[in-house]
């Protein structure tokens, strides 16, 4: 394929920054490839992998001239890099991001300041528990889904040139509402990361000695809340406080979930236990036959 880009500048590049880095190279997606990052640690990293052309830490350089900026940062960092980077971007510059929140996107980039700027927001539905551009594969995206919510001033050019960038990297694409995003993914994402949290939050809390007991028989099921739990801090808070209202509501509706199974063990209404539990053995066979058991997001 021809190269898509001109230039191409990534801020942030860690596990999703650095796992597209590695897609735009090896397909030659742009001629010139920059990646920003916040410390001097992570240029050197990046430096060292070889998966830019260039590498800094002065935003607003990195973006002179860019077609495409790609945020790749977390989703709190958003509206001072924008404000940052805004008087530099080109006309007709792309700017899209991986952040796991899309309605917030808009909120804080405030496009009607940017002109003639296509903003093109994406989530790649792809993740680990690992940071950082050693965390990064080339095909962390493949067979996994990427959202696309444009913004409604967005040229259909730019929407398809990020279409095409995110199949090359072997997703499937769908373009979407950012509110509906949110929604489905406060139930798919977000609510499994903050039972997780609570849950092993919750053993840590124990005394000591039971800890220890904890960690050792960890296979009866808490070890993959573990795994859910190791994720980046700083990535889930934004995403709880970014998506607070989609997460509050489904959160509601898991604690009456909750309660209700509470009561039935109390009053042993075995039945009503039994059904519960088989309704979820059907999700989980769905979800094998959608090839979405590997990893999580
Ligand atoms: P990560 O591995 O922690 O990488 C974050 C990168 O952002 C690092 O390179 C960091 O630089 C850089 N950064 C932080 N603040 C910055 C700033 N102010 N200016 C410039 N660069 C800055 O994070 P990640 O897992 O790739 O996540 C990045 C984004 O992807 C998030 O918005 C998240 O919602 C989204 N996402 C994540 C996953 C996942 O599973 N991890 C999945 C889908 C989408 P330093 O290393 O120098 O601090």
């Amino acid at each position: 394929m021809p190269a898509l880009f001109n230039k191409v500048t990534l801020i942030g590049i860690g596990l999703i920054g650095s796992s597209i880095a590695r897609v735009i190279k090896r397909d030659k997606i742009a001629r010139h490839l920059v990646a920003v990052a916040k410390s001097k640690k992570t240029i050197d990293s990046v430096l060292k992998l070889g998966i830019a052309d260039s590498v800094t830490l002065d935003l607003s350089e990195a973006v002179n001239d860019a077609d495409m900026v790609m945020l790749c940062s977390p989703l709190g960092t958003y509206k001072k890099i924008v404000r940052e980077i805004g008087p530099n971007l080109k006309r007709g510059c792309i700017l899209t991001d991986v952040g796991s929140v899309k309605g917030c996107v808009f909120e804080d980039i405030e496009i009607e300041k940017l002109l003639g700027v296509n903003l093109v927001p994406a989530h790649p539905v792809a993740g680990t528990e690992y940071s950082g551009p050693e965390a990064g594969f080339v095909e962390l995206f493949e067979g996994r889904w990427c959202v696309i919510t444009p913004d409604k001033t967005a040229s259909k050019d730019s929407v398809e040139k990020i279409c095409k960038l995110w199949e090359a990297a072997g997703s499937n694409v769908e373009i979407m509402d950012p509110n509906h995003h949110d929604q489905i993914m406060a139930m798919t994402s977000h609510l499994p990361h903050l039972i997780s949290y609570t849950i092993v939050g919750t053993a840590t809390d124990l005394e000591k000695s039971l800890v220890s007991e904890v960690v050792k028989y960890s296979a009866g099921g808490f070890r993959d809340f573990t795994r859910v739990a190791a994720s980046d801090p700083t990535m889930w808070g934004d995403i709880m406080i970014k998506n607070k209202e989609a997460v509050l509501e489904i959160l509601q509706r898991f604690n009456e979930d909750l309660t209700a199974l509470q009561r039935a063990i109390r009053w042993d209404e075995y039945d009503l236990i039994h059904d519960f539990f088989s309704k979820t053995r059907k999700i989980r066979k769905e979800v094998i036959q959608a090839k979405q058991e590997k990893m999580y997001d």
